[in-house]
């Protein structure tokens, strides 16, 4: 969905403000109910963490590549997993779709694999994103990645398919610590 003159974001005045529960600090999308709490997500950020968390969602692009950096890969803020989600959900344009995929991939929890794989699979989505996706897919391992890497090997875009096959090399190559525990 490409609008012309709109910018990266897709211009349009999509809800994509992050708050907090004012008793637990979950990060979730503004206004939502706080599972933990039942409370009304509103409240802002309160440190730099949480300064970054929201930063993750800034139309400026190179702020938000560094917020997902710090958080993921530095620090392993479990709570981008929300905002990072955010943008796999509420976007259509390339860009946040990569820093999405990526981050959610550097963040390395699996509950991440099926929004990933919907991302993967979706014809439709720029395959750029699905590339980041099936890269992402396969450093987080698991049965779900593994089983949506497998459907995405038949992908008509070459580039999503061949993005699959390594990403699978990387799953099968890992040992399975998990699976053969025993
Ligand atoms: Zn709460």
């Amino acid at each position: 969905m490409y609008r012309d003159g709109a910018p990266l974001y897709g211009g349009g005045p999509v809800d994509m403000n992050l708050s907090f529960c004012p008793s637990c600090r979950r990060a979730a999308p503004d206004g939502e109910i706080c599972l933990s709490c039942g409370l009304p997500c509103t409240a802002d950020a309160q440190d730099y963490t949480e300064m970054l968390l929201q930063t993750i969602l800034s139309e400026e692009t190179n702020r938000a590549g560094m917020a997902v950096d710090v958080l993921t890969k530095w620090v392993h803020e479990p709570r981008a997993f929300v905002p990072l989600t955010m943008l796999l959900e509420r976007n259509s344009d390339p860009f946040p779709l990569v820093l999405g995929a990526r981050g959610l991939g550097w963040l390395g929890n699996p509950e991440a694999a099926p929004v990933l794989s919907f991302l993967l699979l979706d014809e439709a989505k720029p395959y750029v994103a699905r590339v980041a996706a099936a890269e992402a897919l396969g450093s987080i391992g698991g049965e779900f990645a593994h089983h949506a890497l497998k459907q995405a090997k038949g992908s008509p875009r070459s580039s999503v398919a061949d993005a699959a096959m390594r990403a699978l090399k990387v799953i099968e190559g890992t040992p399975k610590i998990a699976v053969d525990h025993d």
